[in-house]
């Protein structure tokens, strides 16, 4: 039988989460944006709720909670601000998923546990300058020596960039295979803040997520030992696909949350606002606009929960993962675009926060996958020209 309800954990989660980011994120997020200015205390208050190990095994340090959870934390996160739960997505989805499916045991307990305690940060480098949607044009090389690889190479839009401890990095280990651009010749590599040769900034020029840290890093011969290799060498780029599966469900789940906020606080002021001596909501127009937002929320948590139930389950979710991705960063850009509308000119201040939603929710029609490579994504599954094998390793199913 097929049950829509939420467990007492998840009910329990989704409503400490709600109450967190209420009380101490949303009264102080609007002078946070304005000053671009990206709060370190949050880290550790994320830990003390276990969100920074929210689905990783408590074996692990983590809270041990389901993968639901992971994406009901997501929403209720960016129903305050996108910058929270892009937290959850690299640090959490990203990386440290990515470490409980392919990570040895020693890499988990090095990387994985302090992560999941929140006393380390962690994010995921795959894009370069001259590399977004085309992963395999990355030039980032990884040079064996020994025991050792030598890494040189540049990441720039890597979320956390400027504030994380611990990266996955994507870079070739096999140079024929680099000109030939041939993904079997990529690896996937721990990289620490900490190793001679690496340095990171943030960028400045941002004009979204602002209360985010995003940046850029550079490894200058990075000496990087073989104990670092995530799984095999040649794994990277199923690596990197493997980890945007846990990335864009979160991703999926923020959106989520991003339409609600734009329909609450449409339905506010909607009600709140005169023109031609009525509510503005009585007209019909401003009435469509809501009941858009409605039908757009309500779609985009069934497809995460699905993703999310999939995963709870073992089973592979990349085409499901990828279609609650598109559906709902689409529907979040409609919803923030259709709440400043119903703002009218106070939706073009920063005194009401739909202005912050609309530049936020752009950001996620770009990353883990654009609106463009999620269609040919979707297409191609129907057309047949694009199938999953499962792959070497897999989240572990969870039980409720
Ligand atoms: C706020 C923010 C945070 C980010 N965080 C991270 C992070 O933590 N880690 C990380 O590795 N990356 C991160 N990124 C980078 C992000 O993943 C890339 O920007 C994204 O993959 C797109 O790459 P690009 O910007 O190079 O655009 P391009 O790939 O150059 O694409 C430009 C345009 O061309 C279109 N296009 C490209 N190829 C095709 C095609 N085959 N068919 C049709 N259209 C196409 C695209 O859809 C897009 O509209 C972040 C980006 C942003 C904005």
């Amino acid at each position: 039988m097929m049950n829509f309800d939420l467990t007492d954990e998840q009910r329990l989660l989704e409503q400490s989460v709600r109450e967190w980011a209420g009380k101490e994120v949303a009264p102080r997020i609007r002078e946070l944006d304005r000053e671009h200015r990206f709060d370190r205390t949050i880290f550790p208050q994320m830990a003390a709720l276990g969100l920074l190990g929210i689905s990783v095994p408590a074996e692990y340090g983590g809270a041990g909670m389901d993968y639901l959870c992971l994406g009901l934390a997501s929403e209720e996160l960016e129903y305050v601000d996108t910058s929270l739960r892009v937290v959850l997505s690299v640090h959490v989805g990203l990386n440290s998923l990515t470490l409980l499916a392919w990570g040895t045991e020693d890499q988990k307990q090095r990387y994985l546990v302090p992560q999941a305690q929140g006393t380390k940060i962690a994010t995921y480098g795959l894009t370069e300058p001259a590399a977004g949607s085309d992963a395999r044009g990355i030039q980032t090389v990884a040079i064996r020596n020994g025991d050792r690889y030598r890494l040189t190479g540049e990441k720039i839009w890597i979320s956390l960039a400027d504030v994380a401890d611990n990266y996955l990095v994507f870079a070739w280990t096999d140079l024929d295979k680099k000109k030939q651009r041939d993904p079997s010749g990529m690896s996937a590599f721990i990289v620490e803040r900490a190793f001679k040769g690496f340095s990171s900034a943030t960028l400045t020029q941002k004009w979204g997520i602002l209360a985010g840290n995003t940046g850029s890093f550079k490894m200058e011969e990075v000496e990087v030992p073989r104990e670092n290799l995530v799984g095999r060498e040649g794994e990277g780029f199923k690596i990197a696909m493997f980890a945007l599966d846990q990335g864009r469900y979160t991703v999926a789940a923020g959106a989520t949350g991003l339409i609600r906020a734009c329909r609450d606080a449409s339905v506010e002021y909607a009600k709140q606002r005169k023109t031609f001596g009525v509510e503005i909501g009585s007209h019909q127009l401003v009435k469509e606009m809501i009941a858009q937002m409605e039908s757009d929320y309500q779609t985009s948590r069934l497809l995460w929960q699905r993703a999310g139930w999939l995963k709870n389950v073992g089973r592979r979710n990349t085409r499901e993962t990828g279609l609650a991705k598109w559906y709902a960063t689409v529907a979040s850009e409609r919803a923030a675009g259709d709440a400043v509308q119903i703002h009218g000119a106070n939706g073009y201040s920063d005194e009401y926060p739909v202005g912050r939603f609309y530049r936020n929710c752009k950001g996620a029609v770009i990353y883990e996958g654009t609106r463009e490579i999620h269609k040919i994504m979707q297409a191609d599954y129907l057309l047949g020209y694009r199938s999953d094998r499962p792959p070497r390793c897999e989240l572990p199913a969870v039980s409720n």
